[in-house]
């Protein structure tokens, strides 16, 4: 599936970047263009892809430090500059356009939601956001910014696959230390998405069609993907298993959203080499996650790679209404909650006879 990514926030350009050279040292030629736009000019000068900075004039390069209300402000105010930006990228191949950001953020978190209403407006191919939630450490401000342009962004784009950064990162890392290791697996399981919908000549007819990709997230709000790999036997009838534990590992154990598994549609691609997949196995494998997922929409292909091994990649649409985006939005309505109500006097901490004033 041809893509054009626009990364916004510091998250949102590092993890383009990640995604494009993905697509570029693996030769899938999916990503036709990638920008990344920020109001930090420092975050932009570290990256290696085409980049634009915005809201010059009121935050002079500096950033909108945690402040998605300004965030999106400058978005819609400079949405002329980034979409003549984007003009000659987005040409007539491009099936898909995807936003990435973290929402946890300001510049990303505002400006996310409303260069999706901005490209929507104008363009007639689905916007989509890959959306970073905060993991459960980061502080409250992240998660009430979270919250707030997770609720817009389902809102403006036509589907929102979301990430946790609990999710994809080693156990013995902080969810700082382990930010390039998310990036790597974000970029590598969404890299591998678009290239499954990508038409590979000379191999058999079960593969990905973009179309299936698109499907599947035409029920819009939240989508997630999952990702499992396995040592694969050489004859394709040995594999039988393997290709039904990598699909459960997948779906149990390596979503971007640990414990969404009801869902309304879903998509389960298998990639390796097509001598080692199994039919047998893959129709297995497919009944398995319409009864785990409860969706009568499952969708699938085969992705023919060059590897020794089997890996099961499933994006599921329409997961919103999952214990793990409850528990998420409890968390950013608490955090909002607290952001708002009014301090304590901090007099009222000394409010005793015992102590006398000095004068
Ligand atoms: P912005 O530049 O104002 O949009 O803010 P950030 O992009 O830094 O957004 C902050 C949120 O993104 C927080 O929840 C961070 O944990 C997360 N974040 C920042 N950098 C990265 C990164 O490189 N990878 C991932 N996965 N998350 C990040």
């Amino acid at each position: 599936m041809k893509v054009v990514l626009i990364g916004v926030g510091q998250a949102g350009g590092k993890i383009t970047q990640a995604l494009a050279e993905y697509d570029y040292e693996m030769g899938f030629d999916a990503v036709q263009g990638a920008l990344a736009v920020n109001t930090a000019e420092a975050d932009l000068q570290a990256l290696d892809i085409d980049t634009l900075l915005i809201g010059r004039d009121r935050v002079k390069g500096h950033g909108v430090g945690g402040d998605n209300e300004l965030g999106a402000q400058i978005m819609e105010e400079e949405a002329t500059e980034v979409m003549n930006e984007l003009d000659g990228r987005i040409t007539s191949k491009a099936e898909g356009l995807v936003i990435v950001a973290g929402l946890g953020g300001g510049t990303g978190s505002g400006g996310a939601p409303m260069l999706a209403r901005e490209l929507n407006r104008i363009y007639d191919i689905p916007v989509y956001v890959l959306g970073v939630l905060p993991g459960r450490n980061e502080g409250s401000i992240y998660q009430a910014n979270a919250g707030r342009s997770l609720k817009t962004v389902v809102r403006e784009a036509d589907s929102t696959i979301l990430i946790d950064n609990d999710a994809w990162h080693a156990t013995d890392e902080s969810v700082e230390e382990g930010f390039d290791t998310i990036n790597q697996n974000i970029a590598q399981r969404v890299g591998l998405l678009l290239a499954a919908g990508e038409v590979i000549d000379g191999v058999a007819e079960s593969v990905v069609d973009s179309s299936e990709v698109i499907n599947t997230l035409r029920p819009g709000g939240i989508a997630s993907i999952g990702y499992a790999s396995v040592a694969a036997a050489e004859d394709s009838a040995d594999n039988v298993n393997n290709i039904t534990s990598a699909t459960r590992n997948a779906l149990l154990a390596g979503t971007s959203l640990p414990n969404a598994v009801d869902a309304d549609t879903a998509l389960l691609v298998i990639a390796g080499d097509p001598d080692r997949i199994s039919r047998k196995g893959v129709e297995r494998a497919r009944s398995w996650v319409e009864d785990e997922t409860g969706s009568l929409e499952v969708r699938g292909g085969d992705f023919p790679l060059d590897t020794e091994r089997l890996a099961a990649l499933i994006l599921l649409g329409g997961v919103e209404r999952s214990h793990r985006i409850d528990e998420f939005l409890d968390r950013a309505r608490e955090a909002h909650k607290q952001a708002n109500e009014p301090s304590p006097n901090p007099n009222e901490a000394f409010d005793n006879e015992e102590l006398d004033d000095l004068f």
